[in-house]
């Protein structure tokens, strides 16, 4: 198996895309440390599908904007298994609104979760990585991240600053071989999407040129693909999974 006996932590990993990372990653072989915000009862049903396949799995409450509670969480990881192979940045949310109807709290929010969140696991797995001198780091971005949006300054700032962190951090992190990607998903079929979906209705059949939203499950296999070895040597990257949504073709 492509992942046997890796110790693997994914942030927001009780629902969605997240969910899907670590029921992937397990049925590869690795072991899920999964960190989850709110939804005990989420994150617990994700343990027991884990433990199920024969793998070992912990659900750990931290909020991802907090650099003390993520030290906590860390630390739980490797006082459990005493390294860490791969981190997925995964937790992730929306505030979208029109610009002027943004307050300052909206902003924060999503740049604290999408963004810092994601400097606050890396700064720890960073220091383990390099003593272990190997790695993976995969950030879940989004096709925002590029394209931007209406009513979605603040999502698309977060991660376009993500795309940047992951091209900064893997020239940094490379040398001792640990890679650092992203993947940047286009409209995928979770809680996050749901409204959007609603709204779009049928209309997703002319937007996206696969005429349908992405699963969950097809954004897992990427980065099942990313985290083995088939993609040692790829670093500093966005790979983006969309169905071809920001192609922005005439259909
Ligand atoms: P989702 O279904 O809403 O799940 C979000 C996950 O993040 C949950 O596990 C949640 O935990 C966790 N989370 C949220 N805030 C957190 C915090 N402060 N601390 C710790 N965990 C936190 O979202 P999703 O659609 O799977 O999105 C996952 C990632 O994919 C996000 O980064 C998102 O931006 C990105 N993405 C999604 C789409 C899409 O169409 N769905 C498209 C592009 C990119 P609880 O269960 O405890 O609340």
């Amino acid at each position: 198996m492509t992942l046997d006996g890796k110790i693997t932590l994914i942030t927001g990993g009780s629902r969605g895309i997240g969910r899907a990372i670590a029921l992937a990653f397990a049925r590869h072989g690795a072991h899920v440390a999964i960190v989850y915000a709110r939804n005990a009862e989420a994150a617990g049903a994700v343990v027991r599908d884990i433990e199920q396949l024969g793998r070992e799995a912990v659900a750990i409450q931290a909020d991802v904007r907090d650099f003390a509670q993520c030290k906590r969480a860390f630390q739980e990881v490797l006082d459990r298994w005493q390294r860490l192979d791969v981190l997925v940045n995964n937790a992730g949310i929306i505030r979208d609104k029109l610009f002027l109807q943004m307050d300052e709290a909206d902003w924060r929010d999503v740049i604290e979760t999408n963004l810092i969140g994601a400097f606050n696991f890396s700064r720890l797995a960073a220091e383990v990585m390099l003593k272990q001198r190997s790695g993976r780091i995969i950030n879940v971005s989004s096709v925002a991240g590029a394209y931007g949006g209406k009513g979605q300054v603040n999502y698309a700032a977060s991660k376009g600053g993500l795309n940047a962190f992951t091209r900064a951090l893997a020239a940094e992190l490379a040398p001792r071989s640990i890679t650092v990607n992203a993947i940047a998903p286009g409209l995928i079929e979770t809680e996050m999407s749901e409204a959007v979906r609603n709204l779009l209705g049928n209309e997703i059949r002319k937007i996206v040129p696969m005429r349908r939203a992405g699963k969950p499950e097809e954004v897992a296999e990427l980065a099942v693909f990313l985290a083995s070895p088939a993609a040692d040597y790829i670093t500093g990257q966005v790979f983006t999974i969309d169905g071809g949504l920001s192609l922005g073709g005439i259909r």
